[in-house]
């Protein structure tokens, strides 16, 4: 079965990691996929291409997600590329500069809650009207585990993660009047390029900790954001879910 046929939905940050599985997934339940890049040119247009292979329309965009204007212009380009129609968002971009709290310098807090977390208010309002015109439309926000229990050496990636839940929930009441809903997704260990690069024995101990024992994949992510686009869960607001293998439980 199909959950997302016709659909039209913009994903940040998707040119790798998390963002590519989603795309990947909704594209296979027949959704049309407008997805962003910064700076990963190569890796954007193979997706797009990969995508549209699939039989759906899809198209990459360079936009700096903690740019608001970049935003807005974005979601003009999308309107007028996928018919006037926006049915979900996801906001998904995020970095990490990761340091104590003691060696951390204000740029790298400042750049991390830029591109983390004002993203999302970016993303957000540029599509608001649309969502609110249509009476119809989900948002789903990529918080992180860290966001709800915190991490040493993460205070800029942490407080970004956990500013999104609290926006997340806001918006949840704001907009649920119009049947729009907005929900986050809190992912724990997600094995990725980024992972792969760090020491096996440490990466084995992260998965022996976990529950599961195992590290998530980008496409038990994409799965959970599935719920959340489709009417599955059209009674489902204002939510966090934790996708991390029981990992905070
Ligand atoms: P990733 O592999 O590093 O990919 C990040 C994506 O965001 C890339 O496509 C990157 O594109 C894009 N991006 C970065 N800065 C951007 C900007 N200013 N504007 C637009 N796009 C930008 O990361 P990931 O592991 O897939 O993580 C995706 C999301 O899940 C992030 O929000 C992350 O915090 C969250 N998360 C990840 C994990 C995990 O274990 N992996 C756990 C919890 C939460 P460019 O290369 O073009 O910059």
């Amino acid at each position: 079965m199909k959950l997302l046929e016709g659909k039209n939905v913009i994903i940040t940050g998707a040119s790798r990691g998390i963002g590519t599985g989603i795309a990947q997934v909704f594209a296979d339940h027949g959704a049309n996929v407008a997805f962003t890049y910064s700076s990963s040119e190569a890796p954007a247009l193979a997706l797009e291409k990969e995508l549209t292979a699939k039989g759906v329309k899809a198209k990459a965009y360079k936009s700096n997600a903690a740019s608001f204007s970049d935003s807005e212009a974005l979601v003009a380009s999308v309107l007028e590329d996928f018919g006037g129609v926006i049915d979900v968002l996801i906001n998904n971009a995020g970095i990490t500069k990761d340091n104590l709290l003691m060696r951390m310098s204000e740029e790298d807090f400042d750049s991390v809650i830029d591109i983390n977390l004002k993203s999302v208010f970016n993303m957000t309002k540029a599509v608001q009207r649309t969502m609110l015109k249509q009476r119809k439309g989900s948002i789903i926000n990529m918080s992180s585990v860290v966001g709800v229990k915190g991490n040493a050496g993460q205070t800029n990636y942490a407080a970004s993660k956990a500013g999104m839940i609290g926006f997340t929930k806001s918006v949840a009441l704001e907009l649920g009047s119009r049947n729009i809903r907005c929900n986050a997704i809190a992912p724990g260990f997600i094995e990725t390029e980024m992972t792969d690069k760090l020491d096996a024995k440490v990466v084995q101990g992260w998965r022996d900790g976990i529950p599961l024992k195992r590290g998530g994949s980008t496409e038990d992510i994409a799965n959970a954001c599935l719920f959340f686009a489709s009417d599955l869960s059209a009674y489902v607001t204002g939510q966090v879910l934790n996708v991390d293998g029981g990992m905070l439980t």
